[in-house]
């Protein structure tokens, strides 16, 4: 006889009341990890039940079927991005072309077949570095997950299972969103306030990105602009936003905002969206 009970897939508990189950990756969820990764849910139900009974939805803790629109490297926005299996960033090809750089080191001479695999593997990558994980240490070495302690295949020599990389990337995410409602907020009041103009916003943070540029090896430019970024709910910790977050924070300083510290209690009380302390990420 097979004892099977339902379980989080990512807090691993087996007593809730509720759960959830996503309909594009079927992974069961409790509410309270569906809430924490999907602070901006719609709350009634939509969807049916399942066989099991449980409630069917389009969020997930993971966030699995989320479309990225912009690279994380460039900040161009594209309906074709690819995801990098190394490192999990999403990124155009003109990026991909610049980080992944000649193959010649990894190429033999005289073997068309074999440099062709390698060209071919190589787009599965943001970057060289992430390509070079996978061709020196790619084998299929078992590990156990510092994690979560699961056996698993370490392809890449993370020493964290897909898993755990995958929540962790999601719960950073979920993290810088939230981050970026508070940098949003503020730079929106001061041009209520008429303390800041959009020309001015525009010439200090091409004054700041040269800086953050200038110290990125991975990219060349950053063709976000102020429009899309303060629109934008989900990009989570993709470089390129992350970027145009630390020049607005230098804007804001510039103009005496100084904002509390991240992690603090007063910080959170400032986005819009802090409800009693339930947008944090455990
Ligand atoms: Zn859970
Ligand atoms: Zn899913
Ligand atoms: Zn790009
Ligand atoms: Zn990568
Ligand atoms: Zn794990």
């Amino acid at each position: 006889m097979t004892i099977y009970s339902f379980k989080c897939h990512r807090c691993n508990t087996v007593n809730c009341n509720k759960f959830y189950r996503c309909v594009h990756c079927r992974n069961l969820s409790c509410k309270k990890c569906l809430d924490e990764t999907n602070p901006n849910r719609l709350k009634y139900k939509v969807m049916k039940n399942d066989k099991h009974g449980i409630e069917q939805t389009i969020y997930c803790t993971k966030h699995c079927s989320k479309i990225h629109t912009f690279c994380n490297d460039c900040g161009g926005e594209y309906s074709n991005l690819r995801e990098c299996s190394n490192c999990l960033v999403h990124y155009c090809s003109e990026c991909h072309e610049r980080n992944m750089g000649s193959l010649e080191e990894m190429m033999m001479p005289g073997d068309r077949e074999f440099n062709l695999q390698v060209k071919e593997m190589s787009t599965f990558y943001c970057s060289k570095s992430c390509f070079r994980v996978h061709y020196f240490n790619g084998g299929e070495e078992l590990n156990v997950c510092h994690n979560c302690g699961e056996i698993f295949v370490d392809l890449y020599g993370h020493g964290d299972c897909r898993k755990c990389l995958e929540q962790s990337k999601t719960d950073l995410d979920v993290k810088y969103n939230f981050n970026r409602t508070i940098y949003q907020n503020e730079i929106t009041k001061l041009l209520e306030e008429e303390k800041i103009t959009l020309e001015e916003i525009e010439e200090l943070k091409n004054k700041y990105m040269k800086f953050e540029i200038e110290n990125n090896e991975f990219v060349d430019d950053n063709k976000l602009t102020f429009k899309k970024w303060i629109k934008n709910i989900s990009s989570g910790s993709s470089s390129s936003f992350m970027m145009f977050d630390k020049c607005i924070i230098k804007i804001l300083e510039e103009k005496g905002v100084k904002l509390p510290d991240k992690e603090s209690q007063k910080f959170k009380k400032l986005s819009p969206s802090f409800e009693n302390g339930t947008n944090e990420v455990c």
